[in-house]
C-alpha cells in the first residue's frame, strides 16, 4: 500500500459520513461481515436503524421504565463492566444487592427482614421461575417424607402473565389457570379452592393482572386456604406475583394485606424495572424466611472470606441495574415512591374520566390505587357499533407514534376486546392531554371515514405484554 494514499487520506478527512464508502453501499444483513468498518460508520448505521423502533415514551403498552434520572444513566455507564455474579471481584455490588433484598423484605413486611433470603434476577420471569421451583421442591420434600408420589404436581393461578405458562411447561407442572368470566375477570377464593388438591404445589395470585390491571384478592385467598387446611389438613402455600404491585401497593395502598403479613405467603416476585423505577433488566424474588428456600436450590460462593448464596438461572449478568435500584431506594424512599406513583394514578384517573366522556367507550378500570395499578382500560359500549374497532383506533394512534394496545381477553372471555393505557413515571399530565387530543382526532376521522372492514388483532399489531 502506498505510504500516502491520497484518496484514502481525503476520504478520512473530508468525506461526509453518508457519502463514505461504507454508508453509500448496502451493509451485510445476514452473512457474517468480511471486513472492518470505521467505528463512526458502524455506529451511524446501527443508530439510524434503531430510530425506526417505536418511541418508548409513547409506548403506553409497556409496564417497564422508559424514563430515568440522569444519575441513573450515569451509574449505568459507570457499572458497564460490573458482573453481578462475580461477588468476589465486585463485593460492594454484592453488598448493595443484599441490602436491596433486606429493604424489600422490610417493605413487604417479612417477619425476619434481617434474615430473609432473596436475590435480584433479570426480571420477574426469572424470579417467578425461582419462586416456582422452590414451591415445587418444598412440595416434593413433604410428599416424599409422607411416602407419597410426586409425579403429578399442579399449580393454581388466575389469568397470568406468560412467565407462569413457561414455568409450568418447562418444569412439567400441570397449570390450572382459572378462566375469566364476563362478571369475574380475576381469581376469587372459591375458584382457586375448587382447583386445589394434594398435588397443588402452590397458588399464585397476581398483584396487578396483566390483562385488566387489577389486584387479585391475596388475603381472601389466604383465608380460604387457611380454612381448607383446618378442614382437610392440606397446607398449600402462596407465591404472589407482584411484578407491578410489589412496588405500588406498599406506597399507595399500605393498608392492603397482600404480603408477608399473611403467614401463608412464602415468596414474592416483583420487577424492579417496572414500578421499581430501575432501568430494564432487574427483578426480585424474596422468601418469607430463610427456611422457605430449599437448600438444594442454593449454590454457595465464597466472597471476602464469607459464604454467599447464589440462586439464579443466569451466570453472568450486568450489575448496573441493581446499583440503580439501590440508588432509587435511597433517592426516593417510601415518600418519594408514593409521590411518583400517586401522580401516575391521578393521571390515569384523569384519562379515564375524559375517555368515558368521548361517547363510544365504557371504561372498565380507572386507575384506583386500592384495586390495581396506575392504568386504565376500556371497551366499546356493549351492543354498539361506532363504525370502527379498537384495533382500528390502535392503528390510527400508531400513526402518531402512540402504542395503545387493543387485545382480546384470555379464556373464557375471548370475545371481549379492550384497550389499555399504562401510566408510568414520565407519562405526564401534558403527555396524557396530547394522547387525548389524538384520540379525539381519530374519532373525528372515523366519523368521516367509518371502516367497512374492521381490522383484526393480527393486522393491528401491538404487543400488550
Ligand atoms: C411483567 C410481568 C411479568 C414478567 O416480568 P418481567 O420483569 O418482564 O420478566 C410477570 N408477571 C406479571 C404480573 C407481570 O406484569
Amino acid at each position: 500500500m502506498a505510504l500516502h494514499d491520497k484518496g484514502a487520506v481525503r476520504e478520512n478527512l473530508e468525506d461526509d459520513i453518508y457519502a463514505s464508502a461504507d454508508l453509500s453501499v448496502r451493509m451485510p444483513k445476514y452473512r457474517f461481515p468480511q471486513d472492518e468498518h470505521k467505528a463512526r460508520h458502524a455506529y451511524a448505521i446501527v443508530h439510524d436503524e434503531l430510530t425506526l423502533d417505536g418511541n418508548s415514551r409513547q409506548n403506553l403498552a409497556t409496564f417497564c421504565q422508559t424514563w430515568v434520572e440522569p444519575e441513573v444513566a450515569q451509574l449505568m455507564s459507570e457499572c458497564l463492566d460490573k458482573n453481578i455474579v462475580d461477588k468476589d471481584e465486585y463485593p460492594q455490588t454484592a453488598e448493595v444487592e443484599a441490602r436491596c433484598v433486606h429493604m424489600l423484605a422490610d417493605l413487604w413486611n417479612s417477619p425476619a427482614e434481617a434474615n430473609t433470603v432473596g436475590c435480584s434476577t433479570t426480571g420477574s420471569s426469572e424470579a417467578a421461575m425461582l419462586g416456582g421451583m422452590a414451591m415445587k421442591r418444598r412440595w416434593e420434600a413433604k410428599r416424599k417424607a409422607e411416602g407419597k408420589p410426586i409425579d403429578k404436581p399442579n399449580l393454581v393461578t388466575g389469568p397470568v402473565q406468560v412467565c407462569w405458562h413457561k414455568f409450568a411447561r418447562y418444569w412439567d407442572i400441570e397449570h390450572r389457570e382459572i378462566p375469566m368470566s364476563p362478571d369475574r375477570l380475576i381469581m376469587t377464593p372459591e375458584e382457586a379452592l375448587k382447583r386445589c388438591d394434594e398435588n397443588t404445589i402452590g397458588v399464585v395470585p397476581t398483584l396487578g393482572v396483566t390483562f385488566t390491571c387489577q389486584y387479585e384478592p391475596v388475603k381472601a385467598v389466604a383465608d380460604a386456604l387457611d380454612k381448607l387446611q383446618s378442614s382437610s389438613g392440606l397446607d398449600i402455600p402462596i407465591h404472589v406475583d407482584a411484578a407491578s404491585g410489589g412496588f405500588l401497593a406498599p406506597f399507595c395502598a399500605p393498608e392492603l394485606a397482600w404480603d408477608f403479613r399473611l403467614p401463608r405467603v412464602k415468596s414474592i416476585n416483583a420487577s424492579g424495572h417496572k414500578f421499581g423505577l430501575a432501568p430494564l433488566g432487574v427483578g426480585w424474588v424474596i422468601w418469607r424466611e430463610a427456611s422457605d428456600l430449599p437448600d438444594d436450590l442454593v449454590f454457595w460462593v465464597n466472597y471476602l472470606g464469607g459464604n454467599m448464596r447464589d440462586i439464579a438461572l443466569n451466570f453472568s449478568r450486568p450489575g448496573g441495574q441493581v446499583a440503580c435500584q439501590y440508588y432509587n431506594f435511597l433517592r426516593l424512599g417510601r415518600e418519594g415512591y408514593r409521590k411518583v406513583h400517586s401522580a401516575c394514578y391521578q393521571t390515569a384517573q384523569f384519562l379515564a374520566s375524559e375517555i368515558a366522556k368521548l361517547g363510544p367507550f365504557e371504561v372498565l378500570y380507572a386507575g384506583d390505587m386500592h384495586q390495581g395499578i396506575p392504568a386504565l382500560s376500556w371497551r366499546i359500549k356493549e351492543g354498539t357499533d361506532p363504525g370502527f374497532s379498537l384495533y382500528d383506533l390502535a392503528d390510527r394512534l400508531r400513526s402518531r407514534g402512540w402504542q395503545v394496545p387493543a387485545y382480546s381477553l384470555p379464556a373464557d372471555c375471548q370475545d371481549l376486546v379492550i384497550q389499555r393505557v399504562l401510566v408510568r413515571h414520565g407519562v405526564s399530565r401534558d403527555l396524557a392531554g396530547m394522547l387525548l387530543a389524538d384520540i379525539k382526532r381519530a374519532l373525528e376521522h372515523f366519523e368521516q371515514h367509518p371502516t367497512h372492514a374492521a381490522m383484526t388483532a393480527a393486522e393491528a399489531s401491538g404487543f400488550h405484554h
